[in-house]
């Protein structure tokens, strides 16, 4: 099964918690210096996979095999210095400071003197953008900063593979990109085998060798980026690439923060594979319905973002107060004008530039605007 070529192979691998099987045969393997996703529903063992690969977990059954090697048969300590992960709540020593917390392990597994130690660990710190937080405890750097500290320390043990369990997962959106940015420039170094278990789909389409979808404890079906993200073969990967998405939160006139607002379509452009010229779209389109139309009239919308099977995607805007339909709005219509007319014309003419579908209803106590934004990007007029 392994060759020269294979870093990890994967065999039958088994693990249940009080009975209920978590992994159940699972089978995979994993080529040198390939960069693995894994993805897959929440549940489905992902990080119970990586866990067995590096001993946090003993597997029931079956075989895993590091460089040829079993890893039952292998020293932990030896299999962890070749083998880093990092972890989705980043796990620094509260009480170390950054270069404390990346030389610990060097020091005592490696034996480096500190001054060898403190040097690798400032090269490293600069390598994940943080020259110069070398003192910084890790109260003092946000979620970002914290991860690349991890990212960094796990490094500095010089693994031939690293592990990475939703390393963006508890970052505030804004910071998702400085993570996504190291971990991207690490991919591109030659050498390094890499497993990172992601919600971040753009980023595992663009830095992946291969991608393993994940559902109930196997690798369900695995290939080639192109191949999973745009045409699975097996019914559960279809129906986990193609899932409609949707999230909502409440916006308020008082603190509208756009950076924040650009900051959640981002992310969730980048979750659904949505193209930079989408996102730019989207975020033009809300920002000038927010300004040009909604705060005029109302003080909070409930906006809801949703992404369809055909990837087209779905805007919802509902206020409570008057009713400001823009779709109706006619220039040569002869209903008086009233204060709203200039705004509902200019409103209705930016849904028609962008959106194949566009309807205002009332729903309860609410008034509703929905778009629909086609995948395909709809010509100016
Ligand atoms: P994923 O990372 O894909 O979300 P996990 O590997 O975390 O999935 O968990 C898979 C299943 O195993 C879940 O149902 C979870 O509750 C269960 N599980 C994971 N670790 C433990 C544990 N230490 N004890 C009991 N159940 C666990
Ligand atoms: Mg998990």
């Amino acid at each position: 099964m392994s060759s020269e070529k294979t870093m990890i192979v994967v065999e039958k691998l088994c693990k249940s918690f009080a009975g209920v099987p978590v992994l159940s045969n699972l089978d995979a393997s994993f080529n040198k210096g390939e960069i693995v996703s894994i993805i897959g529903p929440s549940g489905a063992g992902k990080s119970t996979f990586l866990r067995c690969l590096n001993l946090l977990e003993t597997p029931d059954s079956g075989r895993i095999l590091i460089d040829g090697v079993d890893s039952q048969e292998m020293d932990v300590r030896k299999l962890r210095m070749k083998m880093g992960m990092v972890f989705q709540q980043f796990n620094l020593f509260p009480h170390l400071s950054a270069l404390e917390n990346i030389t610990l392990a060097p020091r005592s597994l490696l034996k480096l003197s500190k001054a060898e130690a403190d040097e690798l660990g400032s090269e490293l710190l600069e390598k994940v953008g943080l020259a110069g937080k070398e003192w910084a405890f890790p109260k003092e750097l946000s979620g970002g900063q914290q991860q690349r500290v991890a990212i960094a320390r796990a490094l500095a043990m010089k693994p031939e593979i690293i592990l990475f369990d939703e390393p963006t997962s508890a970052l505030d959106p804004t910071m998702v990109n400085e993570v996504l940015g190291v971990i991207r420039s690490l991919a591109y170094e030659d050498g390094m085998t890499m497993a990172i278990v992601t919600h971040e789909m753009r980023f595992a389409r663009d830095v992946s060798d291969q991608v393993f979808y994940m559902d109930q404890g196997v690798v369900y079906e695995s290939g080639a980026p192109e191949v999973i993200f745009e045409s699975p073969v097996r019914p559960r990967t279809r129906a986990f690439i193609r899932r409609v998405d949707t999230f909502s939160f409440d916006i308020f006139e008082d603190n509208f923060d756009f950076y924040r607002f650009d900051a959640k379509i981002d992310d969730f452009a980048m979750k659904h594979l949505l193209d930079h010229e989408r996102r730019e779209t989207l975020v033009d389109l809300c920002e000038n319905l927010f300004d040009n139309f909604f705060f005029m009239f109302t003080k909070r919308i409930s906006f809801t973002i949703g992404v369809t099977e055909e990837k087209d995607v779905e805007l919802r805007f509902a206020y409570k107060g008057e009713e400001v339909n823009p779709l109706t709005a006619d220039i040569n219509s002869d209903e008086p004008v009233d204060k709203f007319t200039a705004v509902r014309l200019l409103t209705k003419s930016v849904i028609l530039n962008t959106s194949s579908r566009a309807t205002y209803t009332r729903q309860g106590d609410d008034y509703v605007l929905e778009l629909l934004i086609p995948r395909e990007q709809k010509r100016r007029a």
